[in-house]
């Protein structure tokens, strides 16, 4: 890497960088677009981690702490090397969110290279230790959100929890013996994708031609509705005074119309 020109942009003399420029160098991430959550509220960073990751980022992996963690603790839990595992994100029972891997970075978390490197990984603080090992109500909401910021930033376009390692949200129990993430958290999985789904549907950006196409296909449909029964005589009346043939009796009237109606009425 050039460390006078980290990005690589080869411009001409006295160009200016453009945001269009610099998105064409940033893999469309604007300068103010973090590479991170903006959600963390905690970074410790661990020396467990394979960089950079060797795919790019379409899974999300949940798991639990398997204890009441804070994401301080966590993090001192994964800045030993001696450990020989972390997370990208950890999430605790006051809704904060720890960082220990840089998304670019691969997590050792989930005893797979393979899903890993391709997997935003969030260890889950439980509410209590052991039972079905339950996480609370605010790390749950948490997690969901930065599921749905994830998604959002590296266009991941939906969570697909199908219990196996064919859908994008996997689970630590599918790669080694362990019941990671707990009974309780594994039984929450549609919710989350359900939730983090309806997100990213809800953000979804309707354009000016895909508008005008949904209102064509509104307006036609109104055409063809056949005229109300109430309305039948007067309809008949006026097609009999020339008034109008009558066609597409739902249908909205544009002005015009209406003009050549009315003179058409007092004539
Ligand atoms: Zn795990």
């Amino acid at each position: 890497m050039d460390k006078k020109n980290p990005l690589g942009i080869k411009l001409k003399a006295n160009e200016i960088v453009t945001p269009e420029t610099l998105a064409e160098f940033t893999n469309g991430r604007g300068l103010n677009d973090s590479e991170n959550s903006p959600l963390v509220n905690f970074t410790r960073i661990s020396p467990n981690s394979t960089n950079p990751r060797r795919n790019t980022i379409q899974k999300i992996t949940i798991h639990h702490v398997a204890g009441v963690m804070s994401v301080e603790s966590i993090g001192a839990i994964f800045a030993s090397s001696a450990r020989q595992a972390s997370s990208n994100y950890g999430v605790d029972n006051s809704g904060r969110v720890g960082m220990y891997v840089e998304e670019r970075n691969r997590a050792w978390t989930s005893s797979s290279a393979v899903n890993d490197n391709q997997a935003i990984t969030i260890e889950v603080s439980n509410i209590a230790v052991g039972g079905d090992w339950p996480v609370g109500e605010v790390a749950l909401a948490k997690t969901i959100e930065l599921c749905i910021d994830i998604c959002k930033r590296n266009g991941i376009a939906e969570l697909n929890y199908t219990g196996n390692t064919n859908g994008n949200l996997t689970l630590h129990r599918f790669f080694a013996p362990t019941v990671c993430p707990g009974p309780y958290l594994e039984s929450r999985m549609p919710y989350i994708a359900e939730q983090v789904n309806k997100a990213l549907k809800e953000d979804e950006i309707v354009t000016q031609e895909q508008f005008n196409i949904m209102m064509d296909e509104w307006l036609r449909i109104q055409r063809e509705k056949p005229a109300s029964d109430w309305a039948a005589p007067e309809i008949e009346a006026a097609r009999a005074l020339g008034i109008t043939d009558g066609s597409n009796p739902q249908g909205l009237a544009t002005r015009e119309q209406v003009i050549a109606m009315v003179v058409r009425s007092i004539k």
